[in-house]
């Protein structure tokens, strides 16, 4: 499944809307990043292309790693009092001594683009319109445009994050689909990922899902995003030499996923504006 290319046309969409906008004031997004994860780099220095390219103003917030818990929280403060300021992202993963669930929360609902704040992630378990966490949209998006159908669908989630495996699962739940959430401590994870129409997997963990895993024609989304500090290479959890023989379909990494998140970033923070400019 190319991601890629199916952003690009997403962005393109986007790009035209925002040029027709008749406000002088245009979307704008504010990324407060904490020490220097490697990921998290790549991530930030695309979500940054990915707004200038559109015309959504950005501004990247860099912190060291021993940033105070009150420097940080009077910083999301400003922000939310802010009225130029339409999305606040704080990306992920903070240093231990932050409390990552508390600080995304006090992002204001109406600022918070990527979908993490307590209430907008009641919402979604609700099934109540809000703002949806960018990856998990963004592997919705991609499923929907490859017109794989998900009612009825055995789903397995390998990862259960409150930012990526639990918000999908939701949102799949939500659409019809069956879902098996599995995690660190799940036994024999293959008895599970084999029963999966479509497998996906948010870990983290280099050639977690092999061949073996994965039941003949299922569909398989990589998400797991794993950077090799030596040789700079970019590798996801999936096996994709091997499992691509047995998937009927299958996201790359680099290429799958990655894309249509930031595509959807830029989707969200489109949409926070619109909602501002109603107000
Ligand atoms: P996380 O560390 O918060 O969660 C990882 C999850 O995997 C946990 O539920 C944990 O229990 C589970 N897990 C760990 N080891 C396991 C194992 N051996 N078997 C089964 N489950 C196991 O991570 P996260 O923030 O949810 O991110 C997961 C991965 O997705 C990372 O590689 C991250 O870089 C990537 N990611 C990619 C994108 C993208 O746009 N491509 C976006 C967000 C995250």
């Amino acid at each position: 499944m190319d991601g890629k290319k199916l952003a690009q046309q997403l962005e393109t969409e986007l790009k035209t809307q925002i040029n027709n906008l008749r406000e002088s004031r245009k979307p704008s997004l504010v990324v407060i990043m904490v020490g220097k994860d490697p990921s998290s780099e790549v991530y930030v220095h695309h979500k940054q292309e990915a707004c200038a390219r559109v015309g959504i103003t950005s501004k990247l917030l860099e912190f060291a790693p021993d940033v105070t818990e009150t420097t940080l929280i009077t910083t999301i403060q400003a922000l939310n009092a802010d009225s130029s300021v339409d999305g606040i992202l704080l990306q992920s993963p903070l240093p231990s001594h932050l409390n990552k669930t508390k600080m995304m929360s006090l992002v204001d609902p109406s600022k918070d683009v990527d979908g993490f704040n307590y209430q907008n992630q009641g919402l979604l378990m609700q099934n109540q319109p809000t703002i949806f966490p960018c990856t998990p949209l963004g592997v919705i998006e991609l499923l929907k445009a490859y017109e794989i159908e998900l009612k009825g669908k055995n789903v397995c989630i390998v990862g259960a994050s409150n930012i990526v495996g639990k918000p999908l699962g939701m949102m799949l739940l939500n659409q019809g689909s069956s879902v098996d959430f599995c995690h660190e401590f799940t036994l024999d994870l293959a008895s599970h990922t084999l029963r999966a129409d479509i497998l996906i997997s948010a870990v983290g963990h280099q050639g977690l899902i092999t061949k073996a895993m994965v039941k003949p024609q299922a569909v398989v989304i990589d998400i797991g995003f794993i950077k090799d500090p030596r040789s700079k290479k970019i590798f996801g959890d999936v096996d994709f030499a091997q499992v691509k023989t047995v998937a009927s379909y299958l996201t790359p990494v680099p290429g799958g996923v990655g894309p249509m998140t930031v595509v959807m970033l830029l989707k969200n923070t489109f949409l926070l504006y619109l909602s501002h400019e109603k107000n």
